[in-house]
């Protein structure tokens, strides 16, 4: 992305729908995730340029107790993931998937400002540490602070403003838009999900991410942007001319 005004956000916006509809339509979903996460970290490196530093870093999970959502196929690598590592975590004492459904008990339809003051951290931080950092959401990814104190103190509610970095949230916005566009060309269900009642969803329900590969939305009662989606889907047409 040579530049972060209207033109060249439009231009990345357009390859990166057309580099994900390839990659949907040759090698699936999976892969179309890994290339999200490759294109995130080499564009907001050069987008990051002479830029402050951000001062994210292991061990800090201030900002883990916000609302985190989710599209289909990042709730489905997670879900293979939590599956997967069950077993090993467990002989540590650790259970993840225990842990996401006491979450989506406690969040579930809760309104925004009133999870945010609860201040519940994120199922998956574990002595401080997200334990899904890897195959962590792009949500996660767009969310980097200049100022690891003033996230500190947003976190015990001293105050509401923290200096973000500006390239990780535009990078995030645009792949996220242009993946959701690519799975909607391709007619798959393309939303955005709360992560923890997603989860739920995916873990319970064995054929979910087969259904939706055909199209189904076994996720859909997990929904966290209906009233985003009419004005979503008729961008991403515009966009397409
Ligand atoms: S998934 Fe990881 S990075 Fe995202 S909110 Fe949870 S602990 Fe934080």
């Amino acid at each position: 992305m040579s530049d972060t005004t209207g033109h060249g956000a439009d231009a990345f916006f357009r390859e990166q729908r057309a580099a994900f509809t390839h990659t949907l339509a040759t090698q699936g979903s999976e892969a179309a995730l890994l290339q999200a996460w490759d294109s995130f970290d080499g564009n907001v490196a050069i987008q990051s340029e002479g830029q402050p530093p951000v001062e994210c870093a292991k061990g800090c999970a201030s900002c883990c107790t916000l609302r985190v959502t989710a599209l289909a196929p990042e709730v489905f690598v997670l879900a293979d993931y939590l599956r997967a590592t069950a077993p090993a975590l467990q002989r540590h004492g650790i259970d993840l998937i225990g842990a996401v459904r006491a979450a989506d008990a406690a969040t579930r339809g809760l309104h925004e400002a009133t999870r945010v003051a609860a201040r519940r951290r994120c199922a998956f931080v574990v002595q401080g540490v997200c334990l899904l950092h890897r195959a962590r959401p792009l949500a996660c990814r767009g969310h980097a602070s200049h100022d690891r104190r003033a996230c500190a103190d947003a976190a015990a509610g001293r105050v509401d403003e923290v200096p973000f970095s500006g390239p990780h949230r535009l990078v995030r916005l645009l792949l996220q838009s242009a993946l959701q566009a690519a799975l909607r060309d391709q007619g798959k269900a393309w939303g955005a999900y709360e992560l923890n009642h997603a989860l739920v969803l995916a873990l319970d329900r064995p054929g979910a991410q087969a259904g939706w590969k055909q199209g189904e939305d076994p996720l859909a009662d997990a929904a966290a942007d209906l009233e985003l989606r009419a004005a979503m889907a008729a961008g991403f047409d515009e966009m397409r001319l």
